[in-house]
């Protein structure tokens, strides 16, 4: 099966739909080539019993993060602040009691969108022509031709395109994507080198059908340094009548099924929150290690390493193809707002 585009996009997260959203409005029409069954990436909304939003993926983000921002605003998408008032936990060891602090009101606030972040994605995805989007299309390669590249997936199908977008993280797009002429040696090492963020991050959420932490003084956050769960939030929604907890578990938890992972959380919580706490309607976590965030072979010595390299906004195969996804961002490399900046970036660039 063979198709001929003029912009292919490889990746449909927030980068990925953001060009895509952006190119539509300049009437560029673009295909996106998402390799798993959903849209999204890195932002990844699911519902409770009680249909609560809980974020398995990015979450919050603030005043400091003016593209997301004015994204927001455009969509016509609501934000509210992170609940934070009352007593919070602070755990620093296990044979004492936690720490009890308030956050300060003036404190800039982090916020959170109406619904679920996944809101983002479907209003983007809303605004681009369906067919336009092809789900389970894992790219394996990206060829120069004369006038044109070629993109191979997995499965076999073929895309023609004038220029390729891959909107995947760089130390992936570099282990599982074949460049034919190769990129080079020094864009090998440098991409292979990019840390990806919140690669490998446990993320849980919980659901309860009333917040009755809130109605006992408690804001519902903690900080740990022991035990299973190391950061937690309050997650009830916007309209305050779902309710719940989000936040991440210590790295040492990806050795524990899932079952054990949430008794040793409940365990953990009790001691803070109570009997009520011990019957959730529901808990999810995720590991995010799978084959659409991590690759292989990654030598990172630190936090955010080599995001936003010049290598990474460079364009290769005499322009027909460029990256965009947050790390290749100089701003807010890794978060939600890099992911649009390099977006734009990229739609100036062609
Ligand atoms: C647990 C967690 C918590 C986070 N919390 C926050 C937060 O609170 N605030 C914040 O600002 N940011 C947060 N982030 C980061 C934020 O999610 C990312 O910055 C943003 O979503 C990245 O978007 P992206 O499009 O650049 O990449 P991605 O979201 O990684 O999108 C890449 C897409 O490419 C697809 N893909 C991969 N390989 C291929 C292939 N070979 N062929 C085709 N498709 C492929 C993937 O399936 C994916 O859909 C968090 C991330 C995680 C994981």
């Amino acid at each position: 099966m063979q198709s001929n585009q003029r912009v292919v996009i490889i990746g449909g997260g927030l980068s990925g739909l953001t060009l895509a959203y952006l190119l539509a409005k300049i009437n560029i029409n673009a295909i996106i080539l998402e390799g798993s069954s959903r849209l999204g990436g890195r932002i990844q909304t699911i519902k409770g019993l009680n249909k609560t939003p809980l974020e398995l993926g990015a979450t919050w983000f603030s005043d400091i993060h003016p593209n997301l921002l004015s994204l927001i605003d455009e969509l016509g998408l609501i934000k509210y602040p992170q609940f934070s008032k009352g007593i919070s936990f602070f755990k620093t060891k296990s044979f004492e009691p936690a720490q009890q602090f308030f956050v300060p009101e003036a404190e800039l606030p982090s916020y959170r969108l109406a619904g679920g972040t996944q809101t983002l994605i479907d209003s983007l995805s809303d605004r681009i022509n369906s067919e336009n989007i092809q789900l389970n299309t894992k790219v394996k390669a990206i060829k120069e031709l004369d006038h044109e590249v070629l993109i191979e997936t997995t499965s076999g199908k073929e895309f023609h395109a004038e220029k390729v977008i891959v909107c995947i993280p760089p130390q992936l797009a570099i282990n599982s994507i074949q460049y034919f002429p190769e990129l080079g040696s020094e864009v090998n090492h440098t991409f292979s080198n990019v840390q990806t963020w919140m690669s490998g991050s446990i993320k849980f959420v919980l659901e309860y059908d009333e917040a009755f932490w809130r109605k006992n003084g408690h804001s519902g956050m903690l900080y740990s340094h022991t035990g299973i769960v190391s950061e937690m939030y309050d997650h009830s929604n916007f309209e305050e009548n779902k309710f719940g907890f989000t936040g991440f578990l210590s790295g040492a938890a990806s050795n524990y099924s899932q079952e054990l992972r949430k008794e040793l959380l409940l365990q953990q919580l009790h001691e803070l929150f109570g009997d009520k706490i011990m019957k959730p309607l529901a808990y999810f976590d995720k590991l995010w290690t799978d084959e659409f965030i991590s690759g292989a072979n990654q030598i990172i010595q630190r936090p955010h390493q080599n995001n936003g390299h010049k290598l990474l906004q460079d364009s290769y195969l005499n322009g027909k193809l460029y990256f965009s996804a947050t790390e290749t961002s100089s701003i807010y490399p890794g978060y939600m707002e890099g992911a649009i900046c390099a977006a734009k970036r990229v739609v100036r660039e062609i």
